[in-house]
């Protein structure tokens, strides 16, 4: 299905994990995409190699989104090159793990900036251009840990709730503009990010997942993919994507 013809997408932090599905599920779909990533160059090369053999446009862009002005110009660059902007996930993260006893101003920062920050930076330099478009689909990656809260993530947590706060607020304001705004809450999903936490941990927190498994990338990209091509009168949503984890 070539529904996303003529579209433009970005996805930042797209050249691995839950990102670079996304963005291949969107080429999949026919949309052109920018593949934002930081450090892992080859790997966003690779990801915009499959685009372009799926018959897509991709460009890739470095910027580390921890800070505000790499956000906008991310957002400019892509306007620059392409003309128009249709669909913004914002997807890149980090976690920087401890109880807060132990937690640093750095690993407060450094989070905060990442993950909510470039967000707020993107968006901000987006919107007047869907504005003028009268058309925009924008989907922030949240988590379930930004409902539920998790021991040891007090600044991931404050982070991914402060998506979905923000994520409500835009989608009243941009409404009327036929800008959408949603967030996605991954459960634990098989990536790096979870590939961090230490063996005996997995299986602890395994058992906690109803579904008996954690996610495949793939099937939050589904979910984000179906929002930014199916979901016209969906908008100030949060959907879970978790494996029964949160209810
Ligand atoms: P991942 O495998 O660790 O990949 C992270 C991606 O973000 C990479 O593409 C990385 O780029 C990029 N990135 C990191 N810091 C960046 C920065 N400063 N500027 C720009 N890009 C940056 O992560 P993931 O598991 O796919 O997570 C994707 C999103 O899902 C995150 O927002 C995460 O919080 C959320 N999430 C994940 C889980 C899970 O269990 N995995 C659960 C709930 C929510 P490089 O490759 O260049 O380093």
């Amino acid at each position: 299905m070539q529904d996303l013809k003529g579209k433009t997408a970005i996805v930042t932090g797209a050249s691995r994990g839950i990102g670079r599905e996304i963005a291949l599920l969107l080429a999949k779909r026919g949309a052109d995409v920018a593949i934002n990533y930081v450090s892992r160059e080859a790997d966003a090369n690779a990801v915009a190699k499959e685009i372009e053999n799926l018959g897509s446009r991709a460009l890739t862009i470095k910027a580390d989104l921890s800070q505000m002005e790499a956000g906008r110009e991310l957002i400019r660059k892509v306007q620059s090159e392409w003309g128009h902007i249709d669909i913004l996930v914002n997807n890149a993260g980090i976690t920087r793990d401890k109880a807060m006893k132990n937690l640093t101003d750095a690993d407060w920062t450094e989070v905060l900036d990442t993950n909510l920050g470039s967000v707020y930076a993107t968006c901000s330099e987006v919107l007047p251009i869907m504005m003028g478009q009268k058309y925009g689909r924008i989907v922030n990656i949240t988590s379930f840990v930004g409902q539920a809260g998790n021991f040891g993530q007090a600044n991931y947590a404050a982070s991914k709730g402060g998506i979905i706060a923000f994520t409500k607020t835009l989608a009243l304001e941009m409404a009327r503009h036929n800008i959408t705004v949603n967030a996605i809450a991954p459960g634990f999903t098989e990536t790096e990010m979870l590939a961090q936490v230490p063996e005996e941990i997995r299986q602890k927190i395994m058992s906690r997942v109803p579904m008996g498994r954690f996610g495949l990338p793939e099937e939050i990209a589904k979910a984000v993919v179906f929002i930014a091509a199916e979901g016209d009168y969906i908008t100030g949503q949060q959907i879970n994507v978790n494996g029964g984890v949160y209810m």
